[in-house]
């Protein structure tokens, strides 16, 4: 399947990335909510938009991305 982690702009070999793609492997349920996830980001990348910052946080958050979520940059 289409590598959120790349889609996302992360490390691919990050512990975290290998981690959610070790998970969505055994997980239909996050399998399925990934692909709804996907379709919204390939629309964003079809129209050459930026993916709104609030739904990139969300995203990063569910995903246990956010490290440093108390940097204010
Ligand atoms: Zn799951």
């Amino acid at each position: 399947m289409y590598h959120l982690c790349e889609t996302l702009g992360e490390d691919l070999d990050s512990p975290k990335c290998v981690e959610i793609k070790d998970h969505l492997d055994n997980c239909e349920n996050c399998r399925n909510y990934f692909k709804t996830i996907e379709t919204t980001i390939q629309f964003y990348k079809q129209y050459n938009v930026q993916l709104p910052e609030e739904s990139h946080n969300k995203l990063l958050d569910f995903l246990g991305l956010k490290e440093d979520e108390d940097n204010p940059d």
